[in-house]
């Protein structure tokens, strides 16, 4: 879902993280196809990464019991909540967030919206953390990496300044008290569902600096202030959804580098 246009002299931009960060992390091109609403098949690695997710929540929920009768976690009712000394964990998949911010793009300033569920927010030694979970068909193109790839360090940025609801109506506030904010992305071995890397960073200016800039791009973008720059990559497309509908796919061969 993207929405784009002027309202009441306002520019507004409406979004899920999910297509924000499949734009600004993947290819800008996908934006105008995710706009249209230009339907094409489920990649097959989504699909599994989606039951994988299922078959975590419950693991998960086994785990925070066990942590919980261990003196490990507190339950995370309100009281606990409040705490800022306590450590919680909110239950897998039920923190609704939402990001709202005014961004300067093209000497103008446009207004953005971007809702999305977290995977996981805990509060760990005071830290407020938003955990992202992957599930990679192969893990080992992490090997080797100091951090995510974009996309994935976009998303949970976008989490950890984001309000949080409880609810998918968003009409009640959850507020978590905290001294600073971690995120968290786990990939795990989509055959296995086993823990492959786990990357966990504190969030600092670069991280806000990151995130502030391709909002601005991407708000630019889907008001058609900015044009989209192309990867080159054929890489990139070859396994993209919109492959087969998109004009601007490149099906040849990356260019040597010379
Ligand atoms: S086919 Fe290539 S250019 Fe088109 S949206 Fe996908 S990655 Fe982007």
């Amino acid at each position: 879902m993207i929405e784009a246009g002027e309202e009441g002299g306002t520019a507004r931009v409406r979004a899920s993280v999910t297509d924000f960060v499949n734009v600004m992390g993947y290819c800008e091109h996908k934006l105008d196809l995710i706009a249209r609403d230009v339907q094409v098949p489920q990649p097959e690695a989504v699909r599994r990464g989606g039951e994988a997710h299922v078959m975590e929540e419950e693991r998960d929920a086994r785990d925070v019991a066990e942590r919980i009768v261990r003196g490990e976690l507190v339950p995370a009712t309100e009281e606990a909540i409040a705490d800022p000394a306590a450590a919680i964990e909110i239950e897998r998949e039920s923190v609704y967030t939402t990001y709202e911010s005014p961004v300067a793009v093209a000497g103008r300033t446009a207004h953005v919206r971007l809702v999305g569920r977290a995977d996981k927010v805990c509060r760990v030694g005071g830290a407020l953390r938003v955990v992202d979970n992957k599930f990679a068909s192969n893990p080992s193109r992490y090997e080797g990496r100091d951090g995510p790839f974009l996309d994935q360090r976009l998303q949970v940025l976008t989490y950890l300044n984001s309000s949080f609801s409880p609810d998918q109506s968003r009409s009640e506030s959850l507020d978590i008290p905290h001294e600073r904010k971690e995120w968290s992305v786990q990939i795990h071995d989509a055959a296995t569902r086993e823990p492959a890397v786990t990357f966990v960073g504190t969030q600092d200016e670069r991280d806000l600096a990151l995130l502030a800039s391709h909002l601005a791009r991407f708000a630019g973008i889907a008001l058609g202030w900015v044009e989209p720059a192309h990867h080159d990559n054929p890489r990139k497309c070859r396994p993209c959804q919109y492959v087969g509908v998109c004009e601007f796919a490149l099906r040849g061969e990356p260019a040597a580098k010379g």
